[in-house]
């Protein structure tokens, strides 16, 4: 996954003409952490676990990204998500680096007292290198507000002092901003209709097709459905369903009869009448290659690789998964003219807005749903024209454009510190 992003920048960098060293010291993390976080469990024992920071780049202001909990997370994958949040923060031109951060566990197997302990030894594990002014957490994979709550309680038991402005993403009575839950779908929402204006497909109800029915799967559905669009399948995990009519699905309905029967099994319930015949079973594969208007990746990375590529069969693919869609896969899209929006562009609205939390935190203030939503919205827009002028310009797609965008920026802010 790390080469992956690393060959981005590359190829962003030969369009700025980009000395090798400065190459290289854009492409390597400024501090790597890695220590082990020892936590009692309930029946007394002590166990170890590895913890993470990948402190990647601070040359624009504080190192900012999330911590997830998660059997498989590693150093490659935490260091290539931590290079693209230092990219995704200078899409959107918010003065925050790039950070990941986490642990190797299975969070499914500790308690509720457990994930506490777990979460107060990863910040008593970094402490020293962590802070409102240094190194801003927030939520990822199998984290949530109330492990970040843990870990502010933690902080701000070392530091002796109140500290909210220490992490994002916290509950609103810690200090949370208004509208985190649902930034990342929002932003996403947002660039998706600025690029339909560019493309001029606005008009029609357009279908969607929504893999993954999480946070960002499930909001960005709830905005789609309001806004008109026809959500005509949709997948998690366990399987999708596919409106034969093709007339669309409510988000809402779909997340009831998920609830219910305990997955969506090709029905489609209102109340306790369930409709079985006009939608059907659906795996992932059928999901990704449906024709659609609009498909969007909300669930894992490398979903569209060489492999289906060529049978994806949608005329804008929003990525909001982080690394859904391949180097490789993406220059064929693009061949074919589907229009792909970015992960760096297309979910840059939750940092966005963590960035908001922090802000009103280090000023003292509160800002209400509906400022966060029109900042947001400034933020997106901008973020969207100036990706689409620079592809414009290079005749490249507006990945490599996102990324010669951030890479710019970057680079300015690091010749003003002197480090290239
Ligand atoms: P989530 O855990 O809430 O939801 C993930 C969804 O994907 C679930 O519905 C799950 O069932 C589904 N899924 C898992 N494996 C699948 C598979 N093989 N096929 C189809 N669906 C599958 O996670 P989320 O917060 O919604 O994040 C989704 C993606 O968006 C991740 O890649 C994440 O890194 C990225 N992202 C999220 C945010 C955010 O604020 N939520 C911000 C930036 C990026």
């Amino acid at each position: 996954m790390f080469n992956n992003v690393a060959d981005q920048v590359k190829e962003a960098a030969g369009f700025l003409k980009l000395s090798l060293p400065a190459l290289k010291v854009l492409i390597t993390p400024q501090r790597i952490l890695k220590s082990d976080v020892v936590i009692k469990r309930d029946n007394g024992q002590s166990e170890s676990f590895t913890g993470f920071r990948i402190q990647f780049n601070d040359a624009r202001g504080p190192f900012k990204g999330g911590i997830r909990f998660h059997p498989q997370a590693s150093l490659d994958e935490m260091k290539a998500l931590a290079l693209l949040m230092v990219i995704k923060c200078a899409v959107v031109d918010i003065p925050m680096g790039g950070a990941k951060g986490g642990v190797t566990v299975d969070p499914k197997k500790l308690s509720s007292a457990e994930l506490e302990r777990l979460s107060q030894a990863w910040v008593k594990a970094f402490y020293k290198y962590l802070g409102p002014d240094q190194d801003v957490p927030a939520p990822d994979v199998y984290t949530n507000e109330q492990v970040m709550a843990w870990m502010l309680d933690e902080f701000e038991r070392i530091a002796k002092k109140k500290s909210p402005a220490f992490i994002t993403g916290k509950p609103m009575a810690r200090g949370g901003s208004a509208g985190r839950d649902t930034a990342t779908a929002q932003g996403a929402f947002y660039v998706l209709n600025e690029s339909l204006k560019k493309i001029k497909l606005g008009k029609k109800k357009l279908s969607a097709v929504i893999q993954g029915f999480g946070n960002a799967g499930f909001h960005i559905g709830q905005l789609l459905h309001q806004a008109g669009f026809r959500i005509i399948a949709t997948a998690d995990s366990q399987g999708g369903i596919y409106d034969i009519r093709n007339g669309g699905m409510n988000p809402e309905l779909l997340m009831e009869t998920k609830k219910s029967r305990g997955l969506y099994s090709g029905c489609y319930c209102q109340a306790s009448v369930c409709d079985c015949g006009n939608y059907k079973k659906m795996n992932n594969k059928e999901l990704l290659e449906t024709p659609c208007d609009i498909l969007v990746l909300a669930a894992l990375e490398n979903q569209i690789t060489v492999a289906n590529a060529k049978k994806i069969n949608a005329k804008v693919v929003l990525e909001i998964a982080n690394g859904a869609i391949t180097k490789e896969a993406d220059q064929q899209l693009t061949k074919r003219k589907i229009l792909v929006l970015p992960d760096v562009l297309a979910n840059a609205g939750g940092v966005t807005v963590s960035y908001f939390e922090w802000l009103q935190n280090k000023q003292k203030q509160t800002w209400s749903k509906e400022k966060v939503l029109r900042q947001l919205k400034d933020k997106m827009t901008v973020a969207f024209r100036h990706v689409w002028q620079v592809s414009q310009g290079y005749q490249v797609s507006l990945r490599t454009g996102a990324y010669i965008l951030a890479i710019g920026r970057i680079v300015d802010a690091m010749k003003q510190k002197g480090r290239i």
